[in-house]
């Protein structure tokens, strides 16, 4: 392949195409489209990593007021997508459910709801006998009662990870797939360049976006980032029979149980039992939890148990020890910019990360939160993690 020096000295490298890189160098480019941008995917080929694996829910219920933050910051992107890159993304608002199966997360939900309403979200809360009422698939009795957000909603990871793609290469973006970013380059504090499976690329700045790779290059320059790979399963079946087509996502805040109904309205995708796993790489199907899952599925909803159990697959979720990103300049360094740790709410925050971290770049602040509470740094101090976790 023919690499033009530009390529070989771009104005901003971006390590890693995943929705986190591609948003970034949107945003850049949006805003300056003078800028060369080279972006570096070890895979050969686009999706390879976390995002391709998402199940595409964009929600707003978060406990943590700066997630939903992120969210909000994401929202006109999400709604305008379709139109402004003319292509179908299968954005639907079809609400998600969060359950509380005990007072301490009731009264979480509560709180939650009073605190997300005042931002104008519109969350809603449900009493048990709502509940029972409008969602009669539950396990009666099982749950004290949740909330439903109508503006929670899905989208194709992969469809908006391909139109990104497209665009900002229509913009003039490179992106060198196969080629792996193997350690940063400095010299004193100042950011020289990346040395690369295939040779070495020279530019003052670069974005670290290698999702749960992230640590790794990071170690590359002397900083422990606390983002660490856990392995997320997915069960695909199909729909319990009793569930109604266009049904809102569910979630079980006690156990981390998801069913998120496919657009076809014939399958689900379920998962969410294997929250605390052990960190690594490892990528393989652990036929071991299928028991422990579908247990935990059919105490939720008795009409689990006649599911046809189609497939399983898995990825990898990066995650930071407070469930929130880590964003913005990297310490002690001039030139390198993180955007790292989005904790199983990647996609649905790739907007609000790519726009900060392109204001950062671009503006040298950001107007719309206080990116501080995003810095590596704060792991050092007691920070208040997020509380739905799946
Ligand atoms: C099963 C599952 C379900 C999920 N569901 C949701 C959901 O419903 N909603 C939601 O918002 N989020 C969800 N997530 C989380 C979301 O998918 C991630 O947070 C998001 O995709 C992270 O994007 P990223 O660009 O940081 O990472 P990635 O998509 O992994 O992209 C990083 C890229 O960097 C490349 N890379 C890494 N190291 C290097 C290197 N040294 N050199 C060059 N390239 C490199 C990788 O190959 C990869 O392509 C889910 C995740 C999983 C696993």
């Amino acid at each position: 392949m023919y690499i033009s020096s530009n390529q070989l000295k771009p104005d901003i490298i971006i390590i890693g195409a995943g929705i986190i890189g591609l948003s970034i160098a949107y945003h850049i480019l949006e805003a300056d489209p003078k800028l060369s941008i080279t972006i570096l995917e070890k895979g050969n080929m686009l999706g390879l990593g976390s995002t391709g694996k998402g199940t595409g829910s964009i929600r707003y219920q978060f406990s943590s007021p700066l997630l939903r933050r992120l969210s909000l910051l994401s929202r006109d992107f999400f709604l305008n997508f379709e139109s402004a890159f003319d292509t179908p993304i299968w954005y639907r608002e079809k609400g998600c459910l969060m359950l509380a199966a005990n007072e301490v997360l009731w009264n979480h939900l509560q709180l939650t709801t009073e605190q997300a309403v005042a931002e104008c979200i519109p969350m809603k809360l449900l009493k048990q006998e709502e509940l029972q009422k409008n969602f009669p698939y539950l396990q009666s009795g099982r749950f004290l009662g949740g909330t439903l957000c109508p503006w929670d909603a899905y989208a194709d990871p992969y469809a908006v990870l391909a139109a990104l793609f497209a665009a900002v290469r229509r913009k003039g973006a490179v992106v060198l797939f196969g080629q792996e970013a193997t350690k940063i380059i400095i010299n004193g504090d100042c950011i020289k360049g990346v040395e690369t499976s295939q040779g070495t690329i020279w530019s003052p700045l670069i974005v670290n976006a290698a999702g749960p790779y992230a640590a790794q290059i990071a170690a590359t320059v002397g900083i422990a980032l606390p983002v660490q790979p856990f392995r997320r399963q997915v069960y695909v079946c199909t729909n319990p029979k009793d569930v109604p087509p266009a049904n809102p996502l569910i979630m079980d805040l006690a156990t981390g149980f998801y069913l998120h109904q496919e657009a076809s309205g014939k399958t689900v995708l379920l998962g969410g039992t294997d929250k605390y796993t052990w960190p690594g790489f490892e990528e393989v199907v652990d036929k071991s939890l299928a028991e422990d899952f579908f247990t935990a599925a059919i105490e939720i909803i008795p009409s689990a148990i006649n599911v046809k159990w189609l497939r399983t697959y898995t990825g990898i979720c990066e995650q930071t020890p407070d469930f929130h990103p880590i964003i913005g300049k990297a310490p002690g360094l001039n030139g390198l910019f993180l955007a790292n740790g989005l904790s199983g709410h990647g996609f649905m925050h790739a907007p609000a990360a790519g726009r900060i971290v392109a204001d950062l770049i671009l503006k040298g602040k950001i107007e719309q939160l206080d990116i501080n509470l995003f810095h590596p740094d704060r792991f050092t101090e007691v920070c208040l993690p997020e509380s739905y976790i799946f």
